[in-house]
Parts: structure tokens; C-alpha cells; sequence
């Protein structure tokens, strides 16, 4: 079996990441699995390399270690574009020249990561130089039919991607979004246990679906509670949460840190989310 734990470079790791990695790292470690380190920086706007050295002296701090070298979405653009081609060849994405203030004003409900796009673009004929590409949702899963997932703590879901409506697999900037990008390198990567926060459980059925429609293997997930501010809001960098770096330049013990997060000891004023699964 093997886990991944992905973070994106662009900006420090906080207590929420620790608890994400230790979660990968020991849940491989249980059953002699193999545990990767995925470096999510395709986001060349917002990815900072000095990021990506500061998160490995972090998780090296917090007494991890990882198999084989860390991997980057960077240096997998191709693998991306190419995939998009397969499914433009099924004719399942369309381009999109919507602004985000557009898709908010038109946008008639909410879904797990905000408006739902309203479908403006996919009948028209838009210029593809300078646009996203959107999944038609409608048509690829009336080609996949219904579909099952399996999160090892809350046993098999449906796939309800439609929840999301149609997604950006490429993005004007890039040759992937996060959607495909993720879906691809878990494949890539022969993850059989995506390991990640349960604010991404949504997100696994879009996953599910792609696996579907580029013939992927399909693994198990596991979504693990999140670590919450006294307001029960997530923990976020912006907030002010202390990063990890701090905490190691402050002369803090890493080891002891990792060990009393596994023990479920939080930092005063911070708490778990209620999540099925209990500790890393
Ligand atoms: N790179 C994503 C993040 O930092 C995590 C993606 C995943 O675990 O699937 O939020
Ligand atoms: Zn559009």
C-alpha cells in the first residue's frame, strides 16, 4: 500500500499540514506501506520555491521520512496536457471565457468549492486561445454511469460530482487544475490510499469520475479530521496560525511536537473536527 501527502508550496506549513503528514506517514508505516511526498507546484503564480526547502526541513524536523525522492507536479505538465487531449477527443470538455465575477453574478447555487458555474460557455462558440476548459458533468457521467468510491472510514459512496457542476480541468494559465493534476499524480505515483483533510471528501467523487473516464486505477481514500480554531474555522495561515518553521527556529522539539499531535495533545485553543477517523 502506499500514501501521499501533497502539500502545495505556496506558503508555510502549519499545525494542519503536520497533522495531514502524520496521518500519510503512519498509516503507511502501520501496515509496511510506502509513503510519498507529492510537491502540488504547478501554480507558478503562487508557488514559491524557497517554500518548497522550508517544507522539507519541516517535515525532516517533525521526524518524517518519505520513499524515494519527492516528486513535483511541476515536472509533469506533459502527462496533463495529454490527458486533457483525451478527453477533448471524447468531447467531454468545452472552453470558457468566463471571469469569476461573471460566473458570481449568474451563478444560481452553491456547491462545495463555491458558485456553480451556470453552463454559460457550453453551447457557445468560444475562442479556445485564451480559455479554461471545463468538464460537461452532464455527458461524462451519462457515458461513465453511476459510480462508487471508498473511504476506509466511512465505507462506499456514491459519486455525486455533480455537486461541483463543470469543473475546470485546464486552466487558462495551466495545463491542469488541481482536479486533474491530483487524479493524474495519484495514478502516476501508484497511490492505492489518498490520504488527505475531510474538507476534500466532496472532491473525491470529480476524482472518481476522471479515474473513470481515463481508465485509472481507483484507490481507497482516507479523509482525516481537520485541525479547527477555537471558532471552529479551519486552520489557515491567514488567520495567523503559527507555521512550522516558526515553531522549528524557535528551538521547539519536532519529535515531540509529531507526538503529541498523534496522541491527540493539541495546542491550547485548537481542536479536532469530528471526523470518522480518530488520530494519525
Ligand atoms: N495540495 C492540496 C493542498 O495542499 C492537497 C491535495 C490532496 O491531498 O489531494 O490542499
Ligand atoms: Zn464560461
Amino acid at each position: 500500500m502506499r500514501t501521499r501527502f501533497a502539500p502545495s508550496p505556496n506558503g508555510p506549513l502549519h499545525l494542519g499540514h503536520a497533522y495531514a503528514a502524520l496521518v500519510a506517514h503512519d498509516t503507511a508505516g502501520a501496515s509496511g506501506g510506502t509513503f510519498v511526498l507529492r510537491i502540488e507546484d504547478i501554480d507558478g503564480e503562487r508557488s514559491r520555491p524557497e517554500m518548497v526547502d522550508e517544507s522539507i526541513d519541516d517535515l525532516r524536523w517533525l521526524g518524517l521520512d518519505w520513499d524515494g525522492p519527492a516528486v513535483f507536479q511541476s515536472t509533469r505538465l506533459d502527462s496533463y496536457a495529454a490527458a486533457a487531449r483525451r478527453l477533448k477527443a471524447l468531447d467531454l470538455l468545452y472552453p470558457c471565457t468566463c471571469t469569476r465575477a461573471q460566473i458570481a453574478a449568474a451563478a444560481q447555487s452553491h456547491g462545495p468549492d463555491g458558485p456553480i458555474y451556470p453552463g454559460t460557455c457550453r453551447h457557445r462558440d468560444v475562442d479556445p486561445a485564451n480559455a479554461a476548459w471545463r468538464l460537461d458533468m452532464a455527458k461524462a457521467m451519462a457515458l461513465t454511469g453511476p459510480l462508487v468510491w471508498r473511504d476506509v472510514e466511512a465505507g462506499p459512496q456514491p459519486a455525486t460530482p455533480q455537486a461541483f457542476g463543470d469543473v475546470v480541468l485546464v486552466r487558462k494559465d495551466l495545463p491542469a487544475s488541481y482536479h486533474l493534476a491530483a487524479t493524474l499524480d495519484d495514478a502516476t505515483d501508484v497511490v492505492s490510499l489518498v490520504t488527505r483533510g475531510m474538507d476534500l471528501f466532496a472532491a473525491s467523487s470529480v476524482h472518481r469520475l476522471l479515474q473513470a473516464l481515463l481508465d485509472l486505477p481507483v484507490p481507497e481514500w482516507l479523509h482525516h479530521p481537520l485541525l479547527l480554531e477555537a471558532d471552529g474555522r479551519k486552520l489557515a495561515k491567514r488567520r495567523g496560525a503559527p507555521s512550522l518553521a516558526d515553531r522549528r527556529r524557535a528551538g521547539e522539539d519536532g519529535k515531540a511536537l509529531a507526538d503529541a499531535l498523534r496522541s491527540g495533545i493539541l495546542p491550547a485553543g485548537i481542536s479536532l473536527s469530528q471526523g470518522l477517523h480518530h488520530g494519525p
